[in-house]
């Protein structure tokens, strides 16, 4: 018989405050109906959610330990784009009845969720768990101080765009484990690292309050976020591709794949963000100091620059990005929003 899925077999079994202990802060953990948390002083709290589902947002045999990772770093990657700093998280999992070993599942899931929770200091405060298609579903709770959040509707006209990391690596990984092209089977092992365990970049948005303006993570693609900065701060802007930070094996593609990576493909969860050019070195001094490379990739335009642009899809929507490469020609190609679902 398989072990029964209760909260008891999985939240308080493998809730983070096993030991008794709980975050400064939480009043009332897993137990009660619900959580109780404090309001850190001076502070506001930043909530978001995501969820991933099988066939859609991950494939069926991904290791259950880089899934518990990527579940909660797609969450802490968002609080990473407002700078805010990790708290707590809920988790609701549903878990089909069929799933073989599943006391074995339960586990290495588990052990990939909270090696990451705590690194972060991000501790389980509630949840629930029920059979059905394998779903995961976590709510993530921050603290940033009182009107530092970064938030997309801040960027000004002026601003350099900077992204951190690299671009695509996630995107070309996908693609060779969906055999839309073919890669050497030496480079897929770095590749999947990037698609299954991305890095939320939290010590870099706690590091960008007060210097950066806009921000946002990179889950979607670079053409379809950087587009949502744009529209909440109704400004537009100019790219310059060939600055794109990548890796030596997505530089090594032919230029179709590399664009179609750094551009329209998803799950990098790196940040991008706009600053004003008087912060380049101080950027560039944090960078060394956090360990992440930041790489400057365009400019911020009031909403008329370039208006009269009718070759590129930005003269239909004046949010859209302008494309262009090193020389200053402008690549006239409407890129998308990359598609989480996952069969080709
Ligand atoms: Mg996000």
């Amino acid at each position: 018989m398989p072990t029964s899925l209760s909260e008891f077999s999985f939240i308080d079994r493998y809730s983070s405050c096993r030991d008794g202990k709980l975050h400064c802060g939480t009043v009332l953990g897993i137990g009660d109906d619900c959580a109780l948390l404090t309001g850190r002083p001076e502070h506001e709290l930043a909530v978001s959610t995501d969820m991933l589902i099988e066939g859609c947002h991950f494939f069926a045999n991904v290791p259950p330990t880089t899934l518990g990772h990527k579940a909660l770093a797609v969450n802490l990657s968002d609080l990473a784009a407002m700078g805010a700093e990790p708290r707590a998280f809920t988790l609701a999992l549903a878990l089909p009845d069929v799933h073989s070993a599943r006391q074995n599942w339960l586990d290495a899931f588990a052990h990939g969720l909270f090696a990451l929770a705590e690194r972060h200091g991000c501790e389980l405060v509630g949840g629930d768990t029920t059979s059905g298609p394998l779903n995961i579903c976590i709510t993530v709770f921050g603290d940033v101080p009182c009107g530092q959040a970064l938030r997309r509707d801040a960027a000004k006209p002026g601003d350099d765009i900077w992204v951190s990391g690299t671009l695509g690596d996630a995107r070309l990984a996908l693609g060779a484990l969906r055999n839309e092209w073919p890669l050497a089977a030496d480079e897929l092992p770095a590749l999947c690292h990037a698609l299954q365990m991305p890095e939320p970049r939290i010590a870099l948005g706690i590091a960008l309050r007060g210097v950066a303006h806009a921000a946002l993570d990179l889950s979607d693609g670079l053409a379809g976020d950087l587009a949502h900065i744009l529209k909440r701060s109704n400004v537009t802007a100019c790219v310059d591709i060939d600055a794109l930070p990548r890796s030596a094996t997505l530089r090594a593609q032919p230029l179709s794949i590399q664009h179609r990576c750094i551009i329209e493909g998803g799950d990098d969860y790196e940040l991008c963000f706009t600053a004003p050019p008087s912060r380049r070195n101080t950027l560039l001094e944090l960078a060394v100091h956090i360990g992440v490379p930041l790489t400057r990739i365009g400019i911020i335009y009031t909403l008329g620059h370039l208006s009269t642009d009718t070759d590129n899809a930005a003269a239909i929507d004046p949010h859209t990005v302008r494309w262009y490469d090193a020389s200053g020609a402008s690549i006239s190609k409407t890129w998308r929003s990359f598609d989480h679902f996952y069969k080709a």
